[in-house]
C-alpha cells in the first residue's frame, strides 16, 4: 500500500511571518488521516516551520540542496543543513532548476545520490517540454533524466524512500493540467523504468506523484488513476484553504 502524497511547493514565495500565518491556519483544519502532506517553503522559512509542525503529521521539505557536504559553495546549503532543519524531504531537478539554472541531469544525479545517502528522502522531478512532446520524445526524455536521476543510488538499500514526479514542462504554472489519462501513462512508464532498475517489489513501493497545474478541482482525477500516488503542487498550494481542498481529495 502506498500512502498518498499531497506536497506543496511554494517556490520563492512568503516570508516567514506569511509562513507562519499559514502554518497556523493549515494546522488548525487539517485532519486528513491517510494522506502525507508535505510543505516546501523556501529555505529561509525552514526553520520557523520545523517549530510550528513540530508535533504535528506535517512534514518539511526543501527546494533544493547541493551534491557536497560542505566547502566553498556560495550561496548553497548542504543536506545536513537541511536535516539539522527538520527537512525529511527535498524536492530535486525541478524543472525551474532545470531550465533557469541550467542544472543538469547528472547534477541532479548527484544531489539524490548525497540526499539519500544522509537519509533525506529526494523527491527527483522529471518532465518533457512542450517541444519534446510535440517530437513525440516524451518516454526518451523521462527516460534519460530518470536513469541520470538514480544512477549512484541503484545500489542503496532504501531506494524505496524515494519519491518520483512527473512534471510536464508545458503544464507547470500555465493553468493547463496534464490529461489524468497522459499522467498515467507517463508514470506508468515511470514506474516500468524503475522496475527495470529496481525489480518489481521496490518499483510497487515508490511513490510517483503527478505536477502541474494541479487544483482542487481536478486534483481528484489525477489521484484515482492507478500509478498516480498523489500530486506536487504549485500555485495552488500557496493558499492554506485551497491546499487543504487538495489534502481531502487525495484521501
Ligand atoms: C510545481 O511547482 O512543481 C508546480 C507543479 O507548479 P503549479 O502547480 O503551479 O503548476
Amino acid at each position: 500500500m502506498r500512502i498518498p502524497i499531497a506536497a506543496g511547493n511554494w517556490k520563492m514565495n512568503k516570508t516567514v511571518a506569511e509562513a507562519s500565518a499559514y502554518a497556523e491556519a493549515l494546522l488548525q483544519e487539517l485532519d486528513t488521516p491517510g494522506v502525507e502532506v508535505i510543505i516546501c517553503p523556501p529555505f529561509t522559512s525552514l526553520y520557523a516551520l520545523s517549530q510550528k509542525f513540530a508535533g504535528s503529521s506535517v512534514k518539511l521539505g526543501a527546494q533544493n540542496m547541493h551534491w557536497e557536504l560542505k566547502g566553498a559553495f556560495t550561496g548553497e546549503i548542504s543536506g545536513s543543513m537541511l536535516l539539522e532543519l527538520g527537512c525529511e524531504y527535498v524536492i530535486l531537478g525541478h524543472s525551474e532548476r532545470r531550465h533557469i539554472f541550467r542544472e543538469t541531469a547528472e547534477e541532479v544525479g548527484k544531489k539524490v545520490e548525497t540526499a539519500l545517502k544522509l537519509g533525506l528522502r529526494p523527491i527527483l522531478c522529471v518532465g518533457e517540454t512542450l517541444e519534446e512532446r510535440e517530437r513525440g520524445e516524451t518516454e526518451a526524455i523521462l527516460a534519460y533524466q530518470l536513469e541520470k536521476g538514480i544512477e549512484g543510488i541503484t545500489t542503496f538499500p532504501n531506494v524505496e524512500s524515494i519519491v518520483i514526479a512527473y512534471e510536464p514542462v508545458w503544464a507547470i504554472g500555465t493553468g493547463k493540467a496534464a490529461t489524468p489519462q497522459d499522467a498515467q501513462e507517463a508514470i506508468a512508464f515511470v514506474r516500468g523504468k524503475l522496475s527495470e532498475q529496481f525489480g518489481s517489489e521496490k518499483a510497487q513501493q515508490i511513490r510517483i506523484l503527478y505536477g502541474g497545474s494541479v487544483s482542487p478541482e481536478n486534483v481528484g482525477q489525477f489521484v484515482n488513476q492507478e500509478d498516480i500516488d498523489g500530486t506536487l503542487v504549485g500555485g495552488a498550494s500557496l493558499d492554506a484553504g485551497k491546499f487543504l481542498d487538495i489534502i481531502k481529495e487525495t484521501a
